[in-house]
């Protein structure tokens, strides 16, 4: 199907046909989801060892007692299971509670009011203005806690390799005002792309360009879901930091909520030592210690690097075959058609798709009346705005294999349906 090279008699000839295919979707009565990124149930229960991996064996390698308080950085087992996974030092690394978001959160707030480490004082303690660049499309709730607390956003373009370094470089060194980017650096939310070891290696000389006190947020959500053993590889940002004498300006996030249970699994921050111990400091207000018997039970189940990539692999196993899926839709159905463009990742949990300009809201909506929930539009843009209206992202990995080839049915049918209206109305 090629829109522009087709004659009106042709578009009505399709506009007709797809409009009798989308009315018997929509006839189907479906109800499916291709929404949030979470672990299928069939994910959530190769961690169910988890539950009885303690038995009454809760010693430990600090000899704490870890059904007490305190222990506010986690356990050295945690540590020296994931300390690896972000490439810091075993003492650059706190284990903390269920959720890398909180961390984030905090990290940007102890940061933007208080400050901590060699910040000084918080980055808005005089009422200034703090932005933050947001390559796009990205992750709505990186966005939701810029906007919570106050935090202007700049989107910069993603490419295949990373954020567009040019313009960020030009950006930061523009604006001294830019205190932070986000970044999911390993299969991206949502393009599943790999920043490229050039990228990193830019991204860890960012504050030697920006203006005083710029952090990098290095959201590693994603860094051991990889859905092949020849995935591309990360590169260590700690260790380019470290080269360009920035290591005071990265901070690095991840968690098992991909891994074990995304409901109770634990999270982890690696810093510079130095801002380890300031950010314990306020995080030390919020908490007396993180439940540090969950923290064991994870370092029983997945006892150490290989145990943990073995883990993965199980996933793999399990959502290799819905990407596939997903794809197979996109190539049978679209193919090149130039209707849409899409990424094909080699791990993480979403695909994402640019429709023609001015239709990934249609689409959305269209999908939906037929009984096919999708991310509503816009939602990988900061304040929800996407200018070209045509981001939208598919996280295929709760639905059966069945659900996905019904869903994606619906998905292909609306995307032409929708391209070929918009033609026609043009
Ligand atoms: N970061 C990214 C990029 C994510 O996609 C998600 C979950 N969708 C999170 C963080 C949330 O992580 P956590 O459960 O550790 O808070």
């Amino acid at each position: 199907m090629q829109l522009d090279q087709a004659s009106t008699e042709q578009l009505r000839e399709w506009e007709s046909a797809l409009s009798a295919e989308y009315e018997q979707h929509k006839a189907a009565g479906l109800s499916l989801d291709l929404t949030r990124g979470k672990p299928s149930s069939d994910q959530l229960s190769l961690s169910d060892a988890i539950l009885s991996v303690l038995g009454n064996d809760l010693s430990n390698d600090g000899g704490i007692d870890l059904r007490n308080y305190g222990g506010l950085d986690g356990i050295a087992e945690c540590k020296r299971l994931f300390a690896p996974v972000l490439d810091v030092n075993e003492d650059e690394i706190l284990i903390g509670g269920n959720s890398s978001l909180t961390l984030m959160y905090f990290a940007v707030l102890f940061a933007s009011q208080m400050g901590f480490g060699d910040l000084g004082k918080g980055w808005k303690a005089g009422g200034d203005t703090v932005k933050f660049l947001c390559p796009v499309p990205g992750y709505d709730r990186h966005f939701s806690v810029c906007e919570h607390l106050g935090i202007d956003m700049i989107p910069v373009a993603m490419n295949d390799n990373g954020p567009d370094m040019d313009q960020v470089e030009s950006l930061v060194k523009a604006d001294s005002s830019i205190k932070g980017i986000w970044c999911v650096p390993r299969f991206s939310n949502p393009t599943g792309i790999v920043y490229s070891d050039d990228v990193v290696a830019r991204i860890a000389k960012l504050a030697t360009l920006a203006g005083d006190n710029f952090r990098v947020f290095w959201d590693n959500a994603y860094a051991v879901h990889s859905l092949s053993d020849n995935a591309p590889k990360l590169a260590s940002l700690m260790a380019a930091a470290r080269k360009a004498g920035t290591e005071d300006s990265v901070y690095l996030f991840g968690s098992t909520s991909k891994i074990t249970y995304a409901g109770a699994g634990v999270a982890f921050v690696g810093m510079s030592a130095a801002n380890l111990k300031a950010f314990k400091a306020h995080l030390g207000m919020t908490q007396i210690g993180p439940d540090k018997v969950n923290q064991l039970r994870h370092a029983r189940l997945l006892k150490d690097s290989d145990g943990l990539a073995d883990h993965m692999r199980q996933h793999a196993a399990v959502l290799k075959p819905r990407f596939d899926s997903v794809l197979k839709h996109l190539n049978e159905g679209i193919g090149d058609s130039g209707l849409l463009s899409w990424t094909a990742p080699q791990g993480g949990y979403f695909i994402s798709v640019d429709t023609l300009p001015g239709l990934a809201k249609q689409v959305v909506a269209m999908a939906a009346d037929a009984g096919v929930k999708l991310t509503p539009a816009g939602a990988t843009f900061p304040y929800g705005q996407d200018p070209e209206d045509r981001n939208i992202r598919i996280a295929p990995s709760v639905p059966s294999l069945e659900e996905i080839d019904r869903a994606m049915q619906v998905f292909v049918n609306c995307v032409k349906l929708a391209s070929v209206r918009q033609r026609l109305a043009n």
